[in-house]
């Protein structure tokens, strides 16, 4: 019997396996598919996930440099420009890396962590009881688990077969339609980069253009074609068949009231060329059902509008890691795990909120067109930018971990510390996914010694006005301390808490 079964090689599924590889637990992942995809859907990642990812060495892999991760000057929010370089403290982080290559990458990690990922195995049954899983394979084989981990995407067999209802809405309403396509020298505004359209004017580049007519974004992300993407609201859904490049320049051209010319894309392929209509906003009605828990779109879907699926199913995963390894470690009960849908659930209603009201703002209309107008007014705010800006990052999430500075409950603060040997970055220490105290009163190793086999302690010098921080493996704070002689019992309660 295994420990864990992951089903799903998806990014999350992967992610999970390496999470939990870290933590000491070797699971077995069960994929459908007999290799990786080759479907296309994120083009980068938004938000917290883009430091998370730092934090764990993964950063350094998609992004080519050693540099760490920079906010972004400016971002997107239901179709409206965010300026954030001006901001104090601007939150936003992204990676703009296409789904394929983060997939690539975590299967290396996950093959280099020891990880089984046994392809063409697909999950059609389901049965457990109060001592495991056991799963059916549609070979007929059966694999027994402890405990399986659901990351088999949007429609979910696991999900279905453990008696989770998916609660939502589904639309039908809206066709959006996204190319790579190529244009002339000409067509580009040299000064902005921006698709100049004759009868129209210019669509800036990587914004998204609301006209009376649709939605229209163009944009070049690096090392791939330039991409042309629309999306509108029919009367009718009269099409069918792959989508043609004609069909998307007619969409654009209805889009912005006059003719755009393109033509396809030059390069290595393969090359998007995708109609979607309609979409899905559900959230699993419970995050784990007995020994079966869900993450990503196994437990939430919802638009892609503003790229939040992997900072939200990527944090699922590392949330949800720790607990299930300390769990089948017998060093935790197993209503540790309450605290996983406790803590996420609330966040991807949170994401569910943000995409819908992006859509509502997109829509059609001359209400719609109002709300803009105020919308825009108010964006102009800093601290509503900023406001917006933490609501797509997600680093406005603060957990119920208890008493304490406002810091508790929160992700942790990129630190730099200074521990003898040079300045050191938070993100350097996190790597191994291990809790860490970070004491900067060099008064703690007593307090802590019965945990220093699953805690690791830094003893450090850093700026700021706190002494003292727990960070659980998640890097959230589980306990901290702005005073030079922390008292100790609060620390203790929390490394119980989270540590056993
Ligand atoms: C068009 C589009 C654009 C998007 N753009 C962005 C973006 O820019 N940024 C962003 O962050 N997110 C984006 N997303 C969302 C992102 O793609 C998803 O959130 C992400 O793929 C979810 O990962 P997952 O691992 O949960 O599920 P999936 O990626 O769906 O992976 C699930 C895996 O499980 C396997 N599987 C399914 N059933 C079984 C079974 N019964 N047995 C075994 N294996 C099974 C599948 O083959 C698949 O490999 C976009 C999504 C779409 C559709």
């Amino acid at each position: 019997m295994f420990d864990v079964v992951v089903v799903g090689a998806g990014p999350n599924g992967l992610m999970v396996a390496c999470e939990l590889a870290l933590a000491g637990v070797r699971p077995l992942v069960l994929e459908r598919l007999t290799g990786l995809t080759e479907e296309q859907r994120a083009n980068g990642m938004v938000g917290q996930v883009v430091r998370m990812l730092d934090r764990r060495g993964l950063y350094a892999r998609l992004s080519g440099t050693g540099a760490p991760p920079q906010p972004t000057p400016q971002f997107v929010f239901g179709a409206f420009p965010l300026r954030l370089a001006d901001l104090a403290e601007n939150p936003l982080y992204i990676l703009p890396v296409p789904q394929r290559e983060v997939e690539r990458m975590l299967a290396e990690r996950a093959a280099e962590l020891g990880v089984e990922v046994r392809r063409g195995s697909a999950v059609i049954g389901l049965d457990q009881d109060d001592d495991g899983v056991r799963l059916t394979l549609d070979g007929g084989e059966a694999v027994s688990a402890r405990w399986v981990v659901g990351a088999d995407g949007g429609r979910s067999a696991v999900r279905k077969l453990a008696g989770i209802d998916f609660p939502g809405v589904t639309t039908d309403d809206s066709v959006s339609r996204t190319g790579y396509v190529s244009v002339p020298e000409s067509s580009i505004d040299p000064a902005t980069g921006g698709l100049v359209i004759p009868g129209y004017g210019i669509v800036p580049p990587m914004q998204h253009t609301r006209t009376e007519h649709g939605l229209i974004v163009w944009g070049a992300l690096p090392g791939r074609p330039p991409l042309l993407s629309t999306v509108e609201w029919p009367e009718a859904l009269d099409f069918d068949g792959e989508m043609s490049l004609d069909e998307l320049l007619a969409s654009a051209a209805r889009v912005v009231g006059a003719p755009v010319v393109a033509g396809p894309p030059v390069g290595p392929g393969p090359h998007l060329m995708r109609r979607l209509t309609g979409g899905n906003t559900r959230l699993a009605d419970r995050y784990r059902a007995g020994r079966v828990l869900l993450i990503g779109d196994a437990a939430h879907v919802h638009s892609a509008i503003g790229g939040p699926g992997l900072n939200l199913g990527l944090q699922d995963a590392v949330n949800l890691a720790w607990k299930l390894a300390a769990v089948v470690g017998g060093r935790q009960p197993a209503t540790l795990l309450d605290s996983y849908e406790s803590e996420r659930r609330p966040v991807a209603q949170r994401v569910t909120m943000s995409t819908q009201a992006q859509a509502a703002l997109i829509s059609p209309g001359g209400e719609v067109t109002a709300l803009r107008v105020l919308f825009a007014e108010l964006l102009d705010a800093p601290e509503n930018a900023l406001r917006i800006a933490a609501l797509m990052a997600g680093s406005d999430v603060r957990y119920d971990l208890g008493p304490g500075p406002d810091l508790v409950g929160r992700w942790a603060p990129d630190l730099v510390l200074d521990t003898g040997n040079g300045p050191v970055r938070l993100a350097e220490l996190t790597v191994t996914a291990r809790p860490l105290l970070l004491d900067f009163t060099g008064t703690l190793a007593a307090a802590a010694e019965p945990w220093r086999d699953r805690v690791d302690l830094v003893s450090a010098k850093a700026d700021g006005a706190v002494t003292a921080m727990l960070l659980r493996p998640d890097c959230y704070v589980a306990w901290a301390s702005t005073s030079d002689k922390p008292e100790v019992a609060g620390l203790r309660e929390a490394l119980e808490r989270w540590f056993g």
